[in-house]
């Protein structure tokens, strides 16, 4: 694979590689997120501060992948640390990225270089990471489909973290059957991550599959308020799946339309401030001479000039709702508000399959429109992807039908429950 001006926009370490022609992942070259640990090569998610840092060892997904045959070709460009939703938040001196179906427009985020790469690039794979809709997001907005598995069916262990009681590392793929393939290879427990104990499936086994007879919940608080295009691809999608026989039901997610914001961007705030706070200068990449001063200065000299912007925003925001005497307010009340939201799930897939709504209410917007939004405007956009990202479920974003620029439809299943997500992926190609 060659090196191009898009391949270069896209990755922040790119090696030429052709696919292998063994294991379950012949044919297909991978990318991994820049939060991703890839041994001997730069892993720095996107942020200066990890400037140089060159892991001595592979993350769980990525020795899996090597040993099935997968050509790793690079690291790609995302948010830093993976804060944002449009893959404009890159640490400093990194450029964000430009969507390939409309360079104007962003790619979507945080993982906005694995989703454009997929686009760009045949027969490539990018493994990327979600927090909060990191996957899905992208992959909307770029075209291309993007499977967030299970919290806790892909093993961890080598990712930098963000939340961890939200990440999930995950496949963005242009078609269900390289996703499918790619997550029984690295989906299953690993002793090295001890929140990854389920036992996989296998995945690939229910390609072809019919979607005849699942029952399918639209939340109504989801539908509404779209953006007109991606209302109309989400009805023609609607319509294509009741042909083949899916039936449709109301459901109610109303506490998750209120609180979901809120309480995700709490948790993850509070988990990332205090998962940022090794990055000191002293164990890590980038770092300072100083000489006769005090190491609080040492610290806050290099915090200061190598994290960015928003970075910043959510250590300071993170470290706050952790304070003494604040933390019963903001993260304990959160966590309990996050087990208030999960029963709302479970309540609606007592009788549905999944539960289908747009993956992102607005077009990709262009660069202009997202500089305008403030934090706040900006946060409330992932409203749709949150929940089931606090919930820890299984969701897919597929690319709707009929759109002048790309649109998702995002699918969640109930836990462990994959097969149904790559059922109803494959049903729309
Ligand atoms: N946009 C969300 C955030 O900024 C989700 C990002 C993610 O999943 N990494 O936190």
């Amino acid at each position: 694979m060659k090196k191009t001006k898009e391949t270069e926009e896209y990755f922040s370490v790119f090696i030429d590689g052709k696919p292998e022609s063994k294991g379950k992942l012949k044919g297909l070259t991978f990318s991994f997120k820049d939060n991703i640990c890839v041994k001997g090569i730069e892993t720095k998610a996107s942020s200066k501060i990890l400037e140089g840092y060159k892991p001595l060892f592979d993350a769980t997904a990525v020795e899996r992948i090597r040993g099935e045959g997968g050509q790793i070709i690079g690291k790609t460009i995302q948010d830093e640390f993976g804060f944002g939703s449009f893959c404009t938040n890159t640490g400093i001196g990194i450029k964000p990225p430009k969507n390939p179906v409309d360079k104007e427009r962003v790619t979507g985020g945080s993982s906005g270089g694995s989703a454009a790469a997929v686009k760009v690039l045949d027969n490539h794979v990018s493994i990327a990471e979600s927090t909060g809709g990191s996957i899905a997001n992208p992959a909307a907005f770029c075209g291309v489909i993007g499977l967030t598995p299970t919290y806790g069916l892909v093993s961890r262990h080598g990712l930098l973290d963000y939340a961890n009681s939200l990440d999930k590392i995950g496949v963005i793929s242009r078609n269900i059957k390289d996703a499918a393939r790619t997550l029984s290879v690295i989906a299953g427990s690993d002793g090295k991550d001890m929140t990854c104990t389920a036992e996989k499936k296998d995945y690939e086994g229910y390609l072809g599959e019919s979607v005849k007879g699942m029952t399918i919940g639209i939340p109504k608080e989801y539908v509404r308020g779209l953006d007109p295009e991606v209302e109309k691809g989400f009805l023609v999608t609607r319509k294509i799946l009741e042909k083949k026989g899916v039936r449709f039901k109301d459901v109610s997610l109303r506490k998750n339309a209120e609180y979901s914001i809120p309480t995700y961007y709490v948790i993850a705030m509070c988990e990332a401030s205090t998962n940022l706070a090794k990055y000191s200068g002293l164990r890590y990449g980038y770092t300072e001479e100083i000489e006769n001063e005090h190491y609080d200065n040492f610290y806050s000299r290099v915090r200061g000039s190598a994290f960015g912007e928003e970075a910043k925003r959510r250590i300071l925001l993170g470290t706050f709702a952790r304070m003494t005497g604040y933390r019963d307010a903001y993260y304990d009340k959160a966590l309990k508000a996050r087990t208030i939201l999960i029963n709302e799930y479970k309540e609606a897939f007592k009788d549905c399959d999944a539960i289908m709504h747009p993956t992102m209410p607005i077009l990709p917007p262009t660069f202009e429109d997202a500089k305008k939004l403030t934090p706040l405007q900006n946060y409330m956009l992932d409203l749709l992807t949150v929940g089931a990202n606090l919930a820890g479920l299984p969701h897919i974003s597929v690319p709707a039908k009929n759109t002048k620029l790309p649109v998702g439809v995002m699918f969640t299943a109930d836990h462990f429950d994959e097969e149904k997500l790559i059922i109803l992926g494959e049903s729309l190609e």
